[in-house]
């Protein structure tokens, strides 16, 4: 930016406004955040157990520009979101292109896939993480510069590869300790579905008009379907008896989402269907989804995502099925705490009384770590009950149980201590010295 003096100005006192400006004025830009050493511990730790999650799910990372051409997000993301409308920072280079801070990052992801023809390899599975930049009003867990994490399957149709994808985003938030998660779900359809709807629901809102808050009036014709996602509660009352999406889906549109609701279910991953979840970008057909939490005011959402059939082709590519998701790191960080600094709790905690069961104790341990678990072993010595409180402290999913009695035997105990969902369980099993095998397959289910 180039600055005009409009009066001279002496170098001692350019120099001397700039000494106080140091200590006065300068401060960070409004709902830009520094993060602190204190904090950034918490960060690493998210991010390496990303890094780790990602890996196992045979994901690439891809890094692309802070900054694009201003038409790939209002082609991409649509003219008519909030985004693109109200939230973009857009600024004119020095050669006088049009640039913007990215507000997200699966345009860019789209994008770069297509310029370096990466779908040439086949289907792209990838993950991405960076500041993104919106002009909101900041609050807590609402910022101007953010940073996401986000998965992006590109090139990929199959109801399997929605399952996939979600099933990566819930299992990482898990991984991460977050508990009280919800997933919501929705279909949009098809674009034809979606276009019928669109008509429908435009000509009830608009007999209603009076009815609607400010807002919802501005946007019955631009963007209706962001309506049903509105926060005001008049709004919100009216809208239960609005034309429903899910009564528009087509057949093929109806049997993909209940074939998706299998897959979760199989994979034990619940879910709550909400009609009106409708997700802030024009791109998005058939799954979309959020995960909230109760925990994080009225920012609640920590991940969103769904299919985008169209957007690769919006951006000049060749048809492409894709399906992603978002997360909020600072909202993730709020809802982690500090806890996750010290939340390496091992896989199995080790209770044993006596000294023939030291030994097994000892060699079980061995042998599970080999295997690849974590294990906790007691030092105490004291009673299995003051060893099962230390074992419940521990935060280990199992107790493993051996005492004297059990030795000769050669037996022990294995007890559920934590539940993926609840807390405490009553699950317990005996197991035989030779069954190592099976013991290692059940401490890892
Ligand atoms: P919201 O309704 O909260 O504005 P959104 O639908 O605009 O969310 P997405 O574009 O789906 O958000 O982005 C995915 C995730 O990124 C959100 O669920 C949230 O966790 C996070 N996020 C979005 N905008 C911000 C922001 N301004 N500050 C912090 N995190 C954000
Ligand atoms: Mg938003």
């Amino acid at each position: 930016m180039i600055c005009q003096f409009t009066q001279t100005i002496t170098i001692k006192q350019i120099t001397n406004n700039f000494a106080e400006a140091t200590l006065t004025n300068l401060k960070n830009l409004r709902g830009m955040v520094d993060l602190l050493p204190a904090q950034s511990q918490c960060w690493q730790k998210v991010e390496s157990i990303a890094l780790d999650h990602f890996s196992r799910a045979g994901l690439q990372e891809i890094r692309t520009p802070i900054i694009e051409q201003t038409e790939l997000f209002s082609r991409g993301i649509g003219e008519n979101t909030d985004v693109v409308g109200k939230e973009m920072y857009n600024f004119e280079d020095r050669g006088g292109r049009s640039c913007t801070l990215r507000p997200e990052g699966t345009a860019s992801v789209a994008r770069s896939i297509v310029q370096n023809g990466l779908l040439n390899n086949g289907p792209q599975r990838l993950w991405y993480r960076g500041p993104m930049f919106r002009y909101e009003r900041p609050q807590a867990g609402r910022q101007r510069q953010f940073h996401q994490i986000g998965v992006e399957f590109v090139g990929l149709a199959s109801v399997m590869s929605d399952a996939e994808v979600i099933s990566i985003a819930w299992n990482f938030l898990k991984e991460v300790g977050l508990n009280d998660l919800t997933l919501e779900l929705n279909s949009l359809g098809s674009n034809e579905d979606r276009n019928i709807f669109k008509e429908e629901l435009k000509n009830w809102l608009n007999e209603r008009f009076d009815l609607l808050d400010e807002d919802s009036q501005k946007r019955i014709n631009v963007n209706p379907l962001r309506i049903l996602d509105s926060k005001n509660n008049s709004t919100k009352e009216l809208l239960n008896h609005a034309p429903s999406l899910s009564d528009y889906l087509s057949k093929e549109s109806k049997t993909r989402f209940d074939y998706l609701q299998e897959l979760l279910d199989n994979i034990n991953i619940p879910y709550k269907i909400n009609n009106n979840l409708v997700r802030g970008l024009d791109y998005y057909s058939h799954t979309a989804f959020e995960i909230t939490s109760d925990h994080l005011g009225s920012q609640a959402t920590v991940c969103g995502g769904g299919r985008y059939d169209s957007l690769i082709s919006e951006l000049g590519g060749p048809k492409t099925p894709s399906i992603g998701w978002a997360i909020g790191m600072e909202r993730l960080i709020i809802l982690a705490g500090d806890n996750i600094l010290n939340s390496k709790s091992p896989d199995v905690y080790i209770i044993h009384r006596g000294q023939k069961a030291e030994q097994f104790a000892l060699n079980i341990t061995c042998k599970l770590r080999s295997a690849n678990l974590s294990i906790e072993l007691d030092y105490s010595g004291s009673s299995f009950s003051k060893q099962f409180k230390r074992a419940y402290k521990s935060m280990a999913k199992w107790a493993i149980v051996i005492g004297e009695d059990e030795v000769s035997k050669g037996q022990f105990l294995i007890k559920k201590l934590r539940d993926k969902e609840k807390d405490k369980s009553n699950e317990e099993y005996n197991f035989s010295r030779e069954d190592l095998d099976q013991l290692i397959k059940k401490l890892i289910d």
